[in-house]
């Protein structure tokens, strides 16, 4: 993997994947990108807008997200903490660092997606 779509909130979800999630299809998408991701450190392109990793989500219906609404909320506030804008560019380790620096350590995940389903595993996970 050379370059790279990612959609700006799922640079949180990457990194508290844990295995589960909502079909086999997700989860082997999800752990093939983790791979890459952490294998070739790819630039990666920022964008408030569905990536190949929403192909494979059953929340993805005929190309349109049931929670569009939600999870668009949630990428345009990643994108403020970051202060990045809709298209930068990057490699993983940086936004990986940039996450961590101002979102996680601050203690503001839960500005990001407090009201996602997965939220308590998350938290979790990132005060470990
Ligand atoms: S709580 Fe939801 S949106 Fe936030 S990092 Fe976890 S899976 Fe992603």
């Amino acid at each position: 993997m050379s370059t790279c779509e990612l959609r700006a909130h799922h640079a949180l979800c990457v990194r508290f994947f844990q295995g589960k999630g909502y079909s086999e299809a997700f989860v082997n998408n999800m752990t093939a990108l983790i791979g890459a991701l952490r294998g070739t450190d790819p630039l990666l392109t920022l964008r408030g807008a569905p990536d190949p990793l929403c192909g494979s989500c059953p929340h993805n219906r005929d190309g349109v997200c049931d929670s569009s609404d939600k999870v668009a909320r949630y990428d345009a506030a990643v994108l403020r903490l970051l202060s990045l804008p809709d298209g930068a560019s990057l490699r993983w380790s940086e936004l990986s660092a940039r996450v961590w620096e101002r979102v996680l350590a601050p203690g503001k995940l839960n500005e990001v997606c407090g009201d996602c389903q997965w939220y308590p595993i998350c938290s979790r996970a990132a005060v470990e």
